[in-house]
């Protein structure tokens, strides 16, 4: 369909076929689905979170790809790929499916996922600017399953003791001690472990107060900083 001359071009993209509609989602859930991810919990939770609005408006229309974005502040937000596949690895090995600690929250995409799949989510960022805007996003779209802190998540989650499962979305050399005392028995912790060029996923098993440590794929995540920055 051409524009009328001298009148208001039509729109591109029509409501329900652009990059935000539920067909572009399911696109990219059946891309998931073909790369192996099979927990149908993880794919109606990608299918039901709109990524699109976690991203820079400049960005939205490559929200579906399943590539991860920058974010600013020289951060990404995970590819959708990676997100479902750390989610389905951190249930499978998970008892319970009540508490969720997010170590990096980011722009929060992630944390929207586990509250589709956990009842409660706490969930820390370091960088004051992305804590903020993860949670004015969160509150618009209505999540309320989820508590965000501004801190170093080095030192865990003050205030309560365990959580069933815990994920890190930032690479730490080696997993900080602190994290794992706060992994419930039973729990399970999923990882980014290594330096920036060697990284492999790391699924940590709590099995009656004993951790077991398993190796999983080579990832790509940005480091766990210490300390808070503005
Ligand atoms: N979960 C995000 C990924 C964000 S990138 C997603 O959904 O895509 C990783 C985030 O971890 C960055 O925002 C970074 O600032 C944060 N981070 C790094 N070290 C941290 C620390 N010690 N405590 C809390 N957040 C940290």
């Amino acid at each position: 369909m051409g524009a009328k001359p001298g009148g208001m071009k039509p729109p591109t993209v029509a409501r329900g076929v652009g990059f935000a509609s539920r067909r572009t989602r399911s696109r990219l859930v059946r891309g998931l689905k073909e790369r192996g991810i099979r927990n149908l919990d993880v794919l109606a939770a990608v299918e039901s979170v709109p990524r699109h609005r976690f991203v820079d408006e400049a960005l939205a229309s490559r929200a579906y790809e399943d590539i991860p974005l920058p974010i600013g502040y020289q951060q990404t937000i995970s590819q959708p790929f990676i997100v479902a596949l750390m989610s389905e690895k951190l249930i499978a090995g998970s008892a319970g499916r009540k508490t969720v600690l997010e170590v990096g929250t980011g722009c929060g995409y992630q944390t929207a996922i586990l509250a589709h799949l956990y009842e409660w989510v706490c969930s820390i960022e370091r960088i004051q600017s992305l804590f903020e805007r993860a949670e004015s996003t969160l509150a618009t779209l209505r999540v309320d399953n989820v508590e965000l802190r501004y801190g170093d998540g080095y030192d865990g989650w003050k205030g309560r003791s365990t959580f069933d499962s815990i994920l890190l979305t930032a690479a730490p050399e080696c997993i900080p001690l602190t994290i794992l005392a706060q992994l419930a028995p039973g729990g399970c912790l999923v990882a980014p472990v290594g330096k920036a060029t060697d990284q492999r996923l790391r699924i940590v098993s709590n099995r009656r107060g004993r951790l077991y440590d398993e190796e999983a794929e080579a990832v790509r995540f940005v480091p766990l900083v210490r300390g808070i920055s503005e």
